[in-house]
C-alpha cells in the first residue's frame, strides 16, 4: 500500500545520481574469480541462469479474500486525515476466489513466477490462521486451499508484516490503541527498533502463516516499514526466516528503483561463514518498475506502455532486460483486481504479450529462486587452472552458468564427490539446461546443477 507523501522505497527522481552505467552486455562477473596466472588469458565469469535474463513479478497486498485497499484506506486516514481521501466505502470489500483462480491459473499457462503476499491479519480484519469476521470458516479455508494449490507451487508467499496498518503489541495480543505514526506498520514504528525487535515482530507474523500453513522463504515490508532501518531490517529478516522455517537464503522485498541506469540487481547481503557446514546470507530483491498496473487503491490506472511500448522498441523493461539485470514488476492486488474491472490484469496481459513479442531469452523466476541464484553467482569461488575449472559453492543452484572466454573443450565432465558426470553439448545458448554446455561465439558456457560444495569441471 502506497502514501505517494510517504514513499515506501528508495526512489532515485534525479538523473544522474543513477550511478555507474550499466554493462551493455548483460553478462556481469561474479567478483570471486581467481585466474591461474600462467593462463592469463582464460577467464571465467558467472553469467545469468541459462544465458537468460530472469523477470518475475511483485504482488503486494494481498491476502485471503479481505480487499486491504477497502479496510486499510479508513485506518491510514485516521493517521494522515489530510491525505487519505478516497471513497473507500465504494470500493468492494471482498477480491474473490473467483479471481484468484482465473489470475493464477492465466499465469500457471504462461509460465509466470514471483511473489504473492498473505497479509497474516489484514488491516486487523481477522487471522488468516483463525478467522476472520464477515466470511465463514469454509470460505477462508477454501481460500488457504486455493493459495496452496494454485498459487504457492509458482510464487513465494510472503507476510507483509502482521496488520499492513496497525502494529500489533505481540505481548498484549492487541493492535496498540493510538493510530499515530508511531504504531503504524507502514511509517514510523520500524525505523527506531532493533534487528532483534524486528526479527521478533516479523517471526511473529512468519508463524501465523506457518500456521495456516504456508511455506515462507521471504517477506515484504509494508509501505515505508524499515526504510530508515535498512541494515536493522536485513538483520532482523534473515533471524525471523531462520528461526520460523529454518530458510536457507531468506529474502525480502523492500526497495525498487525505476531511474534509468540505476542497478536492480539482487542485493547479498551479511554473508558469513561460507567454509562452514551452515552459510547464512540474506538478499534483497529490487523490483524495477513502480506499480503500473492499478495503483495500490485500485484507482489509478497505469499502462504497459511504460513498461515496455507498443513497438516493442523502449519502455522500463526494455532497458532493464537489455542490460542483462532481473526485470522484477511491482504491482498491488487491488490494483490487478480493480474493483471488478481487472483493470491492472489486463495491463499485466499485454505486458506478457509485448515481451513474448520481443524476447526469446527470459525465465521468469520466484524471488526466492532469483535469491538463490545471485547468493550462489556472489559467493562462489571460481577457479581455473589449467583445464580444471574449480567450484566451492555454499549454495546449491541450478541453471548456475559459467562463461569461459578462449577456453577449448570437446567433452567437460562435472565431478562431485568422486562422480563423473559428462556435460551434454547443445548448440546454442537458448537450448541450455541443467547440466549441458554450448560454444558461444569464441566462449565455452557451461550450464550445471550445482550442488553445495566443491565442484570440478574438466575441460
Ligand atoms: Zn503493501
Amino acid at each position: 500500500m502506497e502514501d505517494k507523501n510517504y514513499k515506501r522505497r528508495s526512489f532515485i527522481k534525479t538523473a544522474g545520481l543513477g550511478g555507474a552505467a550499466l554493462a551493455t552486455s548483460g553478462l556481469t562477473a561474479s567478483p570471486l574469480v581467481s585466474i591461474s596466472e600462467n593462463i592469463l588469458e582464460e577467464k571465467a565469469k558467472v553469467i545469468n541462469p541459462y544465458g537468460r535474463v530472469p523477470v518475475s513479478l511483485i504482488i503486494d497486498d494481498s491476502t485471503c479474500l479481505v480487499n486491504l485497499a477497502h479496510y486499510g484506506i479508513p485506518q491510514f486516514a485516521e493517521t494522515f486525515p489530510d491525505r487519505y481521501k478516497q471513497d473507500w466505502r465504494k470500493l468492494p470489500r471482498e477480491i474473490p476466489d473467483s479471481f484468484v483462480r482465473e489470475f493464477g491459473e492465466w499465469c500457471h499457462e504462461q509460465g509466470i513466477r514471483g511473489k504473492y503476499s498473505i497479509v497474516p491479519y489484514p488491516a486487523c480484519t481477522g487471522w488468516v490462521n483463525r478467522f476472520i469476521p464477515g466470511w465463514t470458516k469454509r470460505e477462508l479455508e477454501d481460500s488457504l486451499n486455493l493459495v496452496r494449490d494454485l498459487i504457492m507451487p509458482d510464487w513465494d508467499i510472503h507476510p507483509e508484516m502482521v496488520s499492513h496498518t496497525r502494529v500489533f503489541d505481540i505481548k498484549t495480543g492487541k493492535p496498540y490503541p493510538n493510530a499515530s505514526p508511531e504504531y503504524m506498520e507502514n511509517f514510523e514504528w520500524s525505523q527506531t527498533k532493533s534487528a532483534d525487535e524486528l526479527a521478533t515482530y516479523q517471526a511473529f507474523a512468519l508463524r501465523v502463516l506457518k500456521d495456516a500453513g504456508l511455506e515462507c522463504e521471504g517477506l515484504t515490508t509494508p509501505g515505508g516499514y524499515g526504510g530508515r532501518n535498512k541494515e536493522n531490517l536485513a538483520k532482523g529478516t534473515m533471524d525471523a526466516l531462520r528461526d520460523v522455517f529454518q530458510t536457507e537464503i531468506p529474502h525480502y522485498f523492500r526497495d525498487l528503483y525505476t531511474e534509468k541506469g540505476k542497478s536492480v540487481a539482487p542485493l547479498v547481503k551479511l554473508a558469513s561463514g561460507l567454509d562452514s557446514n551452515d552459510p547464512k546470507c540474506v538478499v534483497s530483491i529490487i523490483g524495477c518498475t513502480e506499480d503500473w498496473f492499478g495503483d495500490w487503491d485500485g484507482l489509478h490506472p497505469g499502462s504497459a506502455d511504460l513498461m515496455i511500448t507498443e513497438d516493442l522498441s523502449s519502455g522500463r523493461l526494455v532497458d532493464v532486460i537489455d542490460s542483462g539485470e532481473p526485470a522484477i514488476m511491482v504491482c498491488h492486488w487491488p490494483g490487478i483486481y480493480y474493483n471488478g474491472e481487472k483493470v491492472g490484469f489486463n495491463i499485466f496481459k499485454e505486458t506478457v504479450k509485448r515481451l513474448n513479442e520481443k524476447y526469446d531469452n527470459l525465465i521468469w523466476m520466484k524471488n526466492s529462486e532469483i535469491s538463490r541464484y545471485w547468493a550462489a553467482k556472489e559467493l562462489s569461488t571460481l577457479t581455473l587452472s589449467g583445464k580444471k575449472l574449480s567450484v566451492k559453492a555454499p549454495f546449491a543452484t541450478k541453471g548456475f552458468t559459467v562463461s569461459l572466454s578462449s577456453a577449448k573443450t570437446k567433452n567437460p565432465k562435472l565431478i562431485y564427490k568422486g562422480e563423473e558426470k559428462p556435460l551434454t553439448r547443445v548448440d546454442s545458448l537458448l537450448k541450455l539446461t541443467d547440466n549441458t554446455w554450448c560454444k558461444n561465439g569464441k566462449e565455452v558456457v557451461l550450464c550445471i546443477d550445482l550442488p553445495k560444495g566443491e565442484v570440478e569441471v574438466m575441460l
